[in-house]
């Protein structure tokens, strides 16, 4: 059924608190997505982690979310480590892995969303496991606004997958904040935005400038357009992506009418 999916990882369920890689983490998700890719489906995955595994390396990571060249410094030597790191790991199951740094804009010129579809097509016939994160060196804007979910969500589309997962360091979307509300309850399926989402929606990220929840409800409209779904999940059970398959979703389901 989901015979090509995007799957994003975030930087918290990539890094330790200290910036550094959480190699664990990384190498059991590299292990289910080689899983998958055995048992037939096409995947990409979407990354996060470069600013805060430079700024790990750097040792910066109290960074100024205003200091966008040092950002952008940490941006360039985290992507380094981050794509040397997937490459070794997908490596001891056999895959070749590909990095692709893009602009959320890509789907905005004709001319460059053909080109970077021709690459994945290309990379799915050598079953080799394109890598993608926004191209930080270049793009401030995205810098700024860190939106990795809603790049998730315009790689979907470019490539036209069936599936949108989204592995956060959280099991899903809850009916209020669970930082703050201890009786915040899991919403298993979305369908509509109800008033609270509706509010999530334009509330700001957080404090180390990621999304939250917001990008990930921007998320859900995007792809909504093409019909399709997106499942959140705690990528620190990436067994649960299994689950998924088998039509049982041990965290959120979005799929906006
Ligand atoms: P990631 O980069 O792993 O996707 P984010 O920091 O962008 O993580 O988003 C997940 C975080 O959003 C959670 O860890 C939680 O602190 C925060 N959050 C705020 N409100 C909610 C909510 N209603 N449901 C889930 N998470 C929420």
């Amino acid at each position: 059924m989901y015979n090509r999916i995007v799957i994003k990882i975030g930087t918290s369920t990539l890094t330790h608190k200290t910036g550094l890689c959480n190699i664990k983490k990384m190498e059991n998700i590299v292990k289910v997505i080689a899983d998958i890719k055995n048992s037939g489906k096409e995947v990409v995955v979407v990354t996060s982690g470069a600013v805060g595994i430079g700024a790990g390396k750097l040792k910066c990571l109290n960074l100024h979310r205003k200091n966008k060249s040092l950002k952008q410094a940490c941006a360039s030597v985290g992507q380094r480590i981050l794509i040397n790191l997937y490459s070794s790991l997908f490596s001891k199951y056999g895959y070749e892995v590909a990095q692709l740094l893009l602009n959320y804009n890509v789907l905005d010129s004709f001319e460059d969303e053909f080109n970077a579809k021709n690459i994945f097509d290309e990379l799915f016939k050598r079953d080799i496991i394109p890598i993608v994160n926004a191209n930080d060196t270049v793009f401030v804007k995205q810098l700024e606004c860190k939106d990795n979910d809603s790049l998730s969500a315009a790689v979907s589309l470019m490539v036209e997958a069936k599936l949108l997962i989204i592995l956060s360091d959280i099991d899903g979307i809850y009916d209020k904040n669970p930082n703050e509300n201890v009786d915040a309850k899991l919403i298993k399926n979305i369908d509509f935005l109800d008033d609270y989402l509706k509010e999530a929606e334009f509330s700001k990220p957080n404090s180390f400038g990621t999304g939250g929840i917001s990008t990930k409800l921007k998320a859900a409209k995007i792809v909504s357009s093409k019909k399709i779904p997106l499942v959140i999940l705690n990528g620190e059970y990436p067994e649960r992506i299994y689950d998924v398959f088998n039509g049982v979703i041990n965290g959120t389901l979005i799929k906006l009418k």
